[in-house]
């Protein structure tokens, strides 16, 4: 989608530090981290929000949490524990409607989250 941010990341107009990518995903660097380890993972599909998800795309959404694991391994989070995060719609605080994943970890997190 052209006026998208992350299909741009996706195809390049905008940098962005990419720690992952296939033909179905891409992994990068959150630009603003909340956390010693902050990525983002998405879909390279254009799917607004969760709400859009349907059965077509379920080998992408599989997918993305084996790469997510993955790569908290590889950043040396998955023992100590990191947390999965999607916000869906404005009082989540969505703020970019492409879907995401974020990934955060390397310290410890309140629960409720705020
Ligand atoms: P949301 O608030 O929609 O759940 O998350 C959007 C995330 O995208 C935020 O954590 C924000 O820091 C990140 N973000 C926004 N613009 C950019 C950008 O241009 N590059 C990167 N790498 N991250 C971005
Ligand atoms: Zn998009």
């Amino acid at each position: 989608m052209s006026d998208c941010l992350f299909c741009k990341i996706i195809d390049k107009k905008i940098p962005a530090k990419i720690v992952y990518e296939d033909d179905m995903v891409l992994a990068f660097e959150d630009i603003n981290p909340q956390a010693p380890v902050h990525f983002l993972i998405i879909p390279k599909k254009h799917v607004p929000t969760i709400l859009d998800v349907s059965d077509e795309d379920k080998n992408w959404l599989g997918h993305l949490f084996g790469v997510a694991n993955k790569i908290a391994k590889e950043k040396g989070v998955s023992e100590r524990g990191f947390r999965i995060v999607n916000n869906c719609n404005h009082e989540s605080g969505q703020t970019v409607y492409h879907i995401h994943f974020h990934v955060l970890g390397g310290r410890h997190m309140a629960w409720p989250p705020g």
